[in-house]
């Protein structure tokens, strides 16, 4: 086992990762920018290295300053969160090149699955179900044309190198196609510097399904169930849960054990998600993040296990500490994402936290790095905490969630906890009745009122 690990990171995360490690018995390296000196990850680790400018392209994404700070600190590893670095695969060989441990998958992995098509591809040979769509990428608006009279409108053009939500345009009739086409592709060259685009039909009314694996890198791998992470504005996730209101056991065992066998068939290390949008009780792959994602906690709770842990382990050649028969889901978790922001715009809402106490009790967990007179700087992300509440079912996660909310200050900034107030008297919310468009529509809505 390691004795040292860097985490490249910060916030929550970065939190969440010293945890673990202290747990484990492991040290805990920061690096931080010029901008995170009073950050509280910085000050829970074991050790903390300045690393660099507030912009993350000097200091959290860059490749010479984070491996120096392991070199300075001896560090063995590196916890890339989930973010930054995560899911960089030129990153993950040069900590290779230098003789140090990516706790995560092999720099392969992340770029065959950072590539979409590439990742379709592998993923339609592993067996797993996916959008009907264009085998590869679309060259002009005239094979975009063709391919969407096949498929049927509306279709979605989407970005070879997207992520984010960003480079996606939808066509709902042929007039719309070459406006569409021309919009994704710029966009895509804008965002990603690569302005290759494939097409998918476009789903009317899915969710968002995605399955969580996990594999030991040697042929071995599990999954622990579905989190459907369905509402969503401009496709970021606003509120996630474990088991899916609509996924049925049979529907999870299904494709729970498609995708554990996919990811088992590569030899994937560490943890992994494969999204899914689902509809009509069928799944279609949309993308597969090689990392721990955002919403992980829900998992931990309903499944009682640690994935950070789990890829810390696995990373330092151990084997998993749970076989497929081990995991059984254990009641219902919530999570939802507090970020500083201003509604009804969302607009980024940095600044000092005069006043912060955190909710407590049976089945609620606080992933946050707040505390009282921090001051939430403009440079990075703006989600501040994830409150996480397990319950034996779902009805007692969703009164849990209202309670631990009402228990929750934050003042000095504004914040989206006013969002998840409302949503919890919404009768859809309450009965499970969303798909992605849902939480969009009803924004649309309380914006008029
Ligand atoms: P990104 O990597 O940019 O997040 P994804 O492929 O994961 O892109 O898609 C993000 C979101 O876009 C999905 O969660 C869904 O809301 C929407 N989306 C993507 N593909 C389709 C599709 N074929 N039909 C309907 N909605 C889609």
């Amino acid at each position: 086992m390691f004795d040292k690990i860097l985490i490249a990171n910060r916030g929550e995360i970065a939190l969440r990762v010293v945890r673990a490690a202290r747990e484990m018995g492991i040290k805990s390296v920061a690096v931080h920018s010029t901008a995170d000196s009073d950050a509280m990850h910085v000050r829970m680790a074991d050790e903390a290295i300045c690393i660099g400018p507030p912009p993350s392209g000097q200091s959290y994404l860059s490749f010479p300053a984070i491996l120096s700070a392991c070199e300075i600190t001896g560090a063995q590893a590196i916890h890339p969160g989930y973010g930054f670095l995560s899911e960089n695969a030129a990153f993950v060989q040069a900590v290779e090149d230098h003789g140090l441990t990516f706790i995560g998958p092999t720099a392969e992995h992340i770029r065959v699955m950072g590539d979409k098509i590439a990742a379709k591809d592998t993923m339609k040979a592993l067996g797993v179900p996916c959008v009907p769509g264009s085998d590869g990428g679309v060259p002009n608006v005239e094979a975009a044309r063709s391919i969407a009279a096949e498929i049927g409108y509306p279709v979605i053009i989407k970005a070879t190198a997207g992520g984010g939500g960003r480079g996606m345009k939808v066509a709902k009739s042929e007039a719309e196609i070459e406006r569409a086409f021309q919009t994704a592709r710029s966009e895509a060259k804008a965002a990603f510097g690569n302005d290759e685009v494939y097409i998918e039909k476009y789903l009317q009314k899915p969710r968002h399904i995605e399955i969580q694996v996990f594999g030991d890198g040697k042929g071995r791998a599990v999954h622990l169930g579905e989190r459907d992470c369905s509402l969503q504005r401009r496709h970021q996730k606003v509120f996630e849960e474990a088991p899916g209101p609509a996924i049925t056991e049979e529907l999870r065992a299904r494709i729970g054990k498609t995708c554990a066998e996919a990811v088992a068939k590569i030899n994937y290390a560490g943890a992994g998600t494969i999204e899914f949008l689902f509809e009509d009780d069928e799944f279609y792959f949309i993308e597969m993040n090689t990392r721990l994602q955002v919403e992980h906690p829900v998992t931990e709770a309903i499944f009682g296990v640690d994935l950070v842990r789990e890829q810390i382990r696995v990373a330092a050649g151990l084997p998993m500490s749970f076989q497929q028969d081990d995991l059984h889901i254990r009641g219902h978790a919530i999570e939802v994402r507090i970020n500083a922001e201003k509604l009804p715009n969302f607009a980024p809402c940095p600044g000092r936290i005069t006043q912060y106490h955190a909710p407590g009790g049976l089945g609620v967990r606080m992933d946050s790095a707040l505390y009282d007179g921090y001051r939430i700087p403009p440079y990075y992300d703006s989600l501040i905490a994830k409150l996480i509440v397990h319950g034996q079912d779902r009805a007692e996660a969703l009164a849990r969630l209202n309670r631990a909310l009402g228990e929750l200050i934050v003042d000095g900034v504004d914040t989206t906890v006013p969002l998840h107030n409302a949503l919890l008297s919404e009768p859809d919310i309450l009965s499970g009745n969303y798909n992605i468009h849902w939480l969009e529509r009803w924004l649309e809505q309380a914006l008029q009122k």
